[in-house]
């Protein structure tokens, strides 16, 4: 069970962890990390905090203890809540003020400006990696003129300079305003390609810094464009189409296995950033109309040993648009994502295929 557990936390965290296979574990955080120790201690001043949480991503648990020296040196106690740390989406703001914490500081993501019932800070530990050598060996494989540029919070601040070296070389390249959960132009969250979509029309294709296939593949999907995954870390890159044949093919034959059921469990979580229950509700409503059996379910963690007591034949997740793509392994029997469930009931065509978002409306929490 916590073998499982682990793996879907680091499916979901893939991005700060493997920087520790590919720069080594022997480097200190702040070598790494922008961990930002100034505006913490300032934070921690105003708030006049005595205990504080801490919640940290997989990639930065291992150095927990140089991230509490911060805390300890001015007296604030500490507490590390080590449950699954998803995202922006899952503040632990009640979980720390049942603990007495007065304030909470939330590690490796950007503000997704979910209310809290705590002063949280999000200490968003950009990698003092620099990008700049690995996209100038990626220039000549570059075969389009109009770029638009991509990455994830840990390189954003990168994308300006980007910016500049492409236009030195006579490309145009575009940076989209953040979409409903991003905070920074350029920005893809697994959950949001707003920015990639806002540009897609003046583009030929984009180029993405980062790690992990699942945000080239979403802002492909998403825009009908090409992109160019380019690793900071490794160096590597990798082209990715549209034209995704095998990860379409594996998502129809998902839809096609949930089908032959009769039973459907639409899953809701209670994380702040992941409650969709007004789009769960509607599916709920949608399968009963097409003369299905469906029922809501309410979890945490949407994981394989919640859903597996349940005599459902197929699910529908309405929480982390990620899980149905990234854990689509661990679960015994069929996971649709909301998309793929209109599909399923004849409410939408499959093609062009919808990757899952959230947009700000869908939360009933907030
Ligand atoms: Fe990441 Fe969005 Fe999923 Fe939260 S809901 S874990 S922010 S992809």
């Amino acid at each position: 069970m916590r073998e499982n557990h682990a793996q879907m936390v680091f499916h979901h965290f893939f991005v700060l962890a493997e920087v520790f296979f590919t720069l080594g574990n022997n480097l200190c955080a702040q070598e790494i990390y922008d961990l930002e120790e100034a505006k913490v201690r300032s934070f921690l001043r105003r708030c006049r905090a005595k205990r504080a949480a801490i919640q940290l991503p997989a990639g930065l648990r291992q150095h927990l203890p140089e991230i509490k020296q911060t805390f300890d040196s001015m007296g604030v106690e500490a507490l590390m809540l080590a449950d699954g740390c998803y995202g922006a989406c899952d503040p632990a703001d009640v979980r720390a003020k049942l603990l007495g914490c007065e304030v909470l500081v939330h590690y490796g993501h950007s503000d997704m400006r979910i209310p809290t019932c705590l002063p949280t800070l999000y200490v968003e530990a950009r990698m003092l990696v620099d990008p700049m050598e690995t996209v100038e060996h990626v220039l000549p494989h570059i075969k389009f003129n109009r770029v638009g540029l991509l990455t994830n919070v840990q390189h954003v601040k990168s994308l300006k300079r980007v910016a500049k070296l492409l236009r030195s070389r006579g490309f145009k390249p575009f940076i989209g305003g953040p979409g409903p959960r991003a905070k920074y132009p350029g920005q893809l969250l697994g959950c949001d390609f707003g920015c990639a979509r806002s540009v897609a029309s003046r583009v030929d294709g984009f180029l993405y810094l980062g790690t992990g296939d699942f945000h080239p593949l979403g802002a492909t999907l998403a825009t009908g464009k090409q992109v160019l995954a380019v690793n900071p870390i490794s160096g590597r890159f990798k082209l990715i189409s549209p034209d995704i044949d095998a990860f379409l093919r594996g998502r129809k034959a998902m839809i096609a296995r949930a089908a032959v059921g009769e039973r459907f469990g639409i899953v809701v979580s209670t994380k702040p950033g992941q409650t969709r229950l007004n789009l769960a509700s509607g599916l709920v409503e949608s399968f009963k109309r097409a003369g299905r059996d469906a029922h809501l379910l309410l979890v945490d963690e949407v994981r394989p040993e919640e859903l597996n007591d349940f005599r459902f034949d197929a699910f529908v997740c309405a929480a982390c648009p990620r899980i149905p793509i990234d854990d689509m392994k661990r679960f015994e029997r069929p996971v649709l994502t909301p998309f793929e469930a209109h599909v399923m009931l004849g409410k939408a065509k499959f093609e062009p295929y919808k990757m899952d978002e959230v947009g700000g409306e869908d939360l009933s929490s907030s």
